[in-house]
């Protein structure tokens, strides 16, 4: 029988790549402690700025909320409410219960008002649904965030989404992208500070971390993730992990302590300006997203002239 490290209780949790066993409350300390690390690392932030987490009600998005709250972080919750039938009506619901147990905030947006639910979008844009509820997403994050006062938007990425968004990017080389993928953007042209402080904990870790501390969570993925290549590239560094434990945080790690600092100082930032619509930053006069809300006004239009 494995034994605590900490306290020589009966373990609960075995980490390969660590070489450790804990019991579930010396699992939580060690969870809060790695997410604690990662932050002072990084410079994400301190306990006087106000923070905005980005729930989706997924396990990783509520341990982080949760874990900042404990670490006595000043962090609120935005959650937008996608519009994809039940999922999103259960997600917004289990954060907002979340919300109610912590006693913090929850800001919502509902993306059907602002905009359009996600699955209408293939009426509208040739783009993958993902693609442009990934944009919405950012774009929203930002704005709101900007609006209520928070310095900084923190998200639940972990060691499993950074480390197959850097696998699928080296995979083809993509500089550009190579160059942005660091657990901190900084605040600059219009861009509120982002980070991600679950970037060296697995999707394994949170999920544990989350039933441990009794969080109720999402479980099911969202239904139009379905066929996404990432979720291949997670696959493959996960039984690529099974042989060598710790192989997804040295790929991850080795890379932002080897090769970002040298991208970084070749990287050309994109010029940016104020969209004419809504102020919002943009490569070009008017940001994606008015331009997606003008297209789909312009064809309700042409729709209701011709009364189908
Ligand atoms: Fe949006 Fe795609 Fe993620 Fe679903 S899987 S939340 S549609 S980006
Ligand atoms: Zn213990
Ligand atoms: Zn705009």
């Amino acid at each position: 029988m494995r034994r605590c490290a900490k306290c020589g209780k009966k373990a609960q949790v075995f980490l390969p790549q660590h070489r450790l066993s804990l019991c579930g409350e010396h699992y939580i300390e060690w969870f809060e402690n790695r997410v604690e690390r990662t932050i002072r690392e990084f410079r994400m932030f301190s306990r006087w700025d106000k923070i905005l987490v980005a729930v989706s009600g997924g396990k990783d998005s509520l341990s982080l909320w949760q874990a900042l709250i404990k670490l006595g972080y000043d962090a609120d919750g935005f959650h937008i409410n996608l519009g994809i039938g039940n999922y999103s009506e259960m997600s917004n619901q289990i954060a907002l219960k979340f919300a109610c147990k912590v006693g913090r905030t929850l800001h919502e947006l509902h993306l059907a008002k602002e905009v359009m639910p996600v699955p209408d979008f293939r009426d509208y844009d040739k783009r993958p649904a993902c693609s442009l509820c990934g944009t919405l997403k950012r774009y929203y994050m930002n704005k709101v965030a900007k609006e209520l006062g928070y310095s900084v938007v923190a998200t639940g990425h972990n060691l499993d989404d950074e480390s197959a968004v850097l696998f699928s990017n080296a995979l083809s080389w993509n500089i550009e992208y190579l160059e942005r993928q660091y657990p901190v953007l900084p605040e600059e042209n219009g861009f509120v500070k982002k980070v991600k402080p679950l970037c060296k904990v697995s999707e394994k870790e949170s999920a544990l971390y989350a039933v441990l501390s009794g969080i109720e969570y999402v479980e099911d993925e969202c239904p139009m993730a379905q066929g996404a290549t990432t979720i291949d590239y997670k696959l493959y560094l996960s039984q690529l992990e099974e042989k060598m434990p710790g192989i997804k945080l040295r790929f991850y790690s080795e890379f932002l302590r080897k090769l970002y600092p040298i991208l970084k100082t070749q990287e050309q930032k994109a010029k940016l300006q104020k969209c004419k619509v809504c102020g919002e930053p943009s490569i070009s006069d008017i940001c994606s997203v008015c331009k997606l809300k003008i297209k789909i006004s312009s064809r309700k239009y042409i729709h209701d002239q011709h009364g189908e």
